[in-house]
């Protein structure tokens, strides 16, 4: 649900198809990692309270019927605290059936905030972050110019599964390509295990046009890794990501992006996922073409 004429393109996770979405930012105000272009074509802003106000106003309308918000674009916690709670007590006020406001969070945000201002946010209704971790290893990050390190990647994760609220995470396949592989995978399990979200996705990496990595790609710069290297590459993710028993973390690999669904729950389904992932490595394996920039745009 969207009411929205603001400049630029909107993305929000899937899981929020149902939500209404406020975009209290415009862009990403990080926009440099190389292999996304999802922001490119904006210059980042924050909006104003005079441009909030009137879409919660137009929002009210289906009051009734409204239980989630997604706070978007790119990072909503480049919003300063106060300015983030004034936005999550109009929701309150106006939305009298509001189960839930998330939004994407970047890392350098997430450790702009004290514990003590994300504290104040879950309990104003922020209860949700979406957080692209992409990769747990030092090499990969500053490749792709997250702007972060490794370690300052897990801190940012754990800071909000600290402060009470729900963390969904995703990582890339194929990211660190054929030359980092290996550390990608094991890097980013032990980043996992340090964090321990609520939610893992994993995605597989597509060259979407305009990003540097394709360009990297096209340059013989950039191997990317098979099918059959990837299914082999979330094999050695999931065997090496051990989050504590009796815990419970939703699995999912089922994007778009992704050569197989895989779901199911963490650390209670490890060995069937592990199996689904040697099911289809076996079958990718005989895959003599594919297409490399693994996406459907033009
Ligand atoms: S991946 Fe996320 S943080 Fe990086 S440029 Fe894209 S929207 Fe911004």
């Amino acid at each position: 649900m969207y009411f929205d004429t603001a400049e630029g393109p909107v993305f929000r996770p899937p899981s929020e198809a149902d939500s209404f979405i406020l975009r209290v930012t415009i862009g990403c105000s990080h926009n440099r990692c190389t292999y996304c272009n999802m922001y490119r074509s904006v210059s980042f802003r924050l909006r104003t309270m005079e441009e909030i106000v009137p879409q919660v106003e137009r929002a009210k309308r289906y009051g009734e019927s409204i239980r989630r918000v997604f706070l978007a674009d790119g990072n909503a916690l480049v919003l300063p605290t106060e300015r983030l709670l004034e936005i999550l007590a109009l929701l309150r006020q106006e939305l009298p059936k509001l189960r839930r406001v998330s939004c994407y969070a970047g890392p350098r945000d997430m450790l702009s905030k004290t514990p003590e201002e994300l504290l104040a946010l879950r309990e104003a209704g922020l209860q949700l972050v979406y957080y692209g971790l992409e990769s747990g290893d030092d090499e990969v990050l500053q490749y792709v110019r997250k702007g972060v390190t490794a370690q300052q990647a897990v801190a940012a994760g754990q800071r909000i599964v600290a402060a009470g609220m729900k963390l969904s995470l995703m990582v890339i396949a194929g990211l660190g390509g054929r030359l980092w592989s290996e550390q990608h995978a094991r890097h980013t399990a032990l980043a996992i295990n340090a964090i321990r979200p609520h939610m893992f996705s994993v995605l597989t990496l597509m060259l979407y046009r305009g990003s540097e990595l394709r360009q990297a790609y096209e340059a013989g710069q950039f191997a990317v890794l098979s099918p059959a290297e990837i299914a082999g590459e979330m094999q050695a993710l999931l065997t090496m990501i051990n989050l504590p028993e009796g815990g419970h973390c939703l699995f999912r690999s089922n994007h778009i992006s992704n050569y197989a669904p895989l779901a199911g729950s963490l650390p209670q389904d490890k060995d069937k996922l592990l199996a689904a992932c040697r099911q289809m490595k076996g079958q990718l394996a005989g895959l003599t073409e594919w297409d490399p920039y693994n996406t459907v745009e033009e």
